[in-house]
């Protein structure tokens, strides 16, 4: 059986941190349009130049080249058994470039997992969100401290301004697939809010019952 789960949910709900879990417990390929940019950018290829500050300024890079390197990844084999897409699709137009190419694999999305989290939540998540150089993993200075002596670095459009610039476009371009995949019954909320171990309970129990 493939699956395949796309997560939706402002910056800083945790997209990322289910998306790991549950690639890991289902055997999924862990598909994030963000961590494909920021691999563009640091290898300074043309793509990576072209989306470097769109990025840094909290915008969204262009449907066309997204759908692009998302249409590629999915040619790995390592997508054949599933998928669960984080930070994508994040416009409508995406979402429909995604029904398709799922089509043409003879697939379909079988849930939508949307976390919830108010603002302010999101801007202290993000401001303290750092990450070790080394392994790549994800800290927070207060809910999640890194060990003594970790290499940190902040993304840079982890910054206030940046931050803002992205909850708008969030609202703006985002939050309307959450009636996109509503209309199609995949679609369901989890509570952010509370600690990641009962997010993926939540979520992987829903699958279980798909
Ligand atoms: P993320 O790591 O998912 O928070 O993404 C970081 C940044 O990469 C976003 O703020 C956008 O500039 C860009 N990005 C990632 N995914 C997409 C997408 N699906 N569509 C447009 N831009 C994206």
């Amino acid at each position: 059986m493939t699956l395949h789960l796309v997560m939706v949910g402002p910056p800083g709900a945790g997209k990322g941190t289910q998306a790991k879990q549950l690639a890991k417990a289902y055997q999924l390929a862990h598909l994030s349009t963000g961590d494909m940019f920021r691999d563009q950018v640091a290898r300074h290829t043309e793509l990576g130049k072209l989306v470097d500050p769109i990025m840094k300024s909290g915008g969204l890079v262009p449907d066309d080249l997204t759908v692009a390197i998302v249409r590629d990844r999915l040619q790995q084999p390592d997508c054949t058994s599933g998928v669960v897409f984080d930070g994508f699709p994040r416009t409508v137009a995406q979402a429909q470039a995604l029904d398709a190419l799922l089509h043409e694999m003879g697939a379909s999305i079988a849930l939508v997992p949307c976390i919830t989290v108010n603002d302010e939540a999101v801007v202290e998540r993000i401001s303290g969100r750092y990450t070790d150089r080394n392994t790549g993993q994800i800290y927070h200075l207060k809910f999640n401290p890194p060990p003594a002596g970790a290499d940190l670095f902040q993304r840079p459009d982890d910054q206030e301004a940046a931050v803002r610039q992205r909850l708008q476009e969030y609202y703006r371009k985002t939050e309307p697939l959450i009636a996109y995949y509503q209309q199609r019954g995949v679609l369901q909320q989890f509570d952010g809010m509370q600690s990641i171990d009962d997010v993926f309970s939540a979520i992987d129990q829903a699958i279980r019952q798909l």
